[in-house]
Formats: C-alpha cells, structure tokens, sequence
C-alpha cells in the first residue's frame, strides 16, 4: 500500500481484504460440507440457506478461473462431435454453460436455480422417465457421499448403450482402477479415459445394462478441499 494513500482508502482496501478473507472461508466450509455429506444432506442445505449456494458459486468459479482449462469445456467439445439429436442430462448443471454452448436439447439439474433452465432437484431423484436420454453428465458435480444412489439414478434415466460423461478432479481418485472396477457393477463400460492433466480426468461410460444391487467398494472419491490461499 502507498504510505501517501488517504486514510478512508487505506481502510476501504483493508475491509475489502478481510471480507475476501471471510468468503473464502465460508467457501471452504460449504465445501467441505457439500463433499462430506450425502446430496440429500447439500439439498436440505441449500434449501435453508439459498445465499450459502450462491457464495459457495463464487468460491467455484475463483478456483476454476485459476486452471488452465475449465472441464466443461472438454464436455461441450465432445458433445459437438456428436449427433446435435442426443439427448442430454446435465447434473450438478450450475450456471447451466454446458446447455448454453451446444445444439442438443439439455435437461438442467441443480439445487438452485443460477439460471431459468434449471430444473430445481436432487440429482438422487431427478424428474426424468427411465431410459430416456442418450448422454448423462456429471462435470464436478460428484459431490455427494451417497456415489452409488447418484449414478444409480444416471442409469435409470440413461438408454441402453447412452453414454455417460464423468469430469471429476483428478486428486480426488484415490484408486481409479478399483473406481472403474466398481463403475461394471453399476452396469457402465469404460469407453475412454484421459487421466493427462493433473487438474481433471475426464471419463467416458456406456451404459451396458442395470446396475446390480449390493455394495461396490471401489467407488470412493476423496473430498475436494481447497487450501486457504
Ligand atoms: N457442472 C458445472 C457446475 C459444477 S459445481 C460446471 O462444470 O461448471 C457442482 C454443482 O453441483 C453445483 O452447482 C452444485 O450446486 C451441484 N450439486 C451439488 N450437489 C447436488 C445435488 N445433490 N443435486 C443437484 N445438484 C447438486
């Protein structure tokens, strides 16, 4: 700081600073939160305290301003080498960018709506009829513990042979080969994997039937906490 800078300046900058310094604490909460309860858990959250959602945004896009490619950006890519007709399902949507940057017809899960398109749900429990969308996305968005309910309900509403696109940090996989493993039981192939940047994997699925019952053990992602900076 300029020692010439006016007083009212200087304490104005330093407001700024703290109340900086208390968003991103409040971000890292919610978080952790998000990342250590079930989606049943971050919708009751969300649902008691909207502006939580809408600082807990702000907090996201900070961080992923900071890497050298936003993943949703990889779905969009992919998404525009394939037939416009497919029908997608967007979970965890957030501001809905992924709808906004191709010709398909997009169904819009979040918990809060940061946009029109948003259908307001669990993505536990989405309002979709069984077997009727050929792409299911998931870009950050497997937040919650409760893994195996949240792509169970992937499969419903996938085709037969749909695909399912998984954009997850690439930290948070503590065994991918067991996580793969345990992705048969739920009834997904692996098609293809990019594990190269060491921000982000991105996962291709397809379905190849119902996912089997009974517990799948590999299917663990460690929370994503974000350091204080
Ligand atoms: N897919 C977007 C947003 C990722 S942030 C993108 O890549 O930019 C993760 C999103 O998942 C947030 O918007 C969060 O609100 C949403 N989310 C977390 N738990 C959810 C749940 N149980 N049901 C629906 N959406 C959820």
């Amino acid at each position: 700081e300029a020692p010439s800078e006016p007083r009212s300046g200087r304490s104005a900058a330093l407001r700024a600073r703290m109340e900086e310094r208390l968003l991103g604490a409040r971000f890292r909460y919610l978080n952790q939160q998000l990342y250590t309860g079930s989606s049943q858990d971050a919708a009751r959250l969300f649902r008691a305290d909207p502006a939580a959602f809408h600082l807990y945004h702000r907090g996201f896009e900070r961080q992923v301003r900071r890497w050298p490619e936003r993943p949703v950006q990889r779905i969009v890519r992919y998404l525009r080498r394939r037939p416009a007709s497919l029908v997608v399902a967007d979970f965890g949507c957030g501001d809905c960018t992924l709808a906004a940057s191709v010709k398909n017809k997009v169904h819009c899960f979040d918990l809060v709506p940061l946009s029109p398109r948003v259908t307001v749900c669990d993505m536990a429990k989405v309002p979709l009829v069984a077997e009727s969308v050929d792409v299911a996305v998931f870009c950050l968005a497997l937040m919650g513990t409760n893994l195996q309910e949240i792509l169970g309900e992937a499969n419903r509403v996938l085709k037969l042979g749909g695909t399912l696109m998984v954009a997850e940090v690439a930290s948070r996989f503590e065994d991918t080969h067991a996580f793969l493993k345990a992705m048969t039981q739920l009834g997904f192939r692996t098609v293809s994997k990019d594990l190269s940047s060491s921000y982000f994997y991105v996962l291709e699925f397809a379905k190849t039937g119902p996912a089997r019952p009974g517990p799948a053990p590999g299917l663990r992602l460690r929370p994503c906490l974000y350091k204080r900076r």
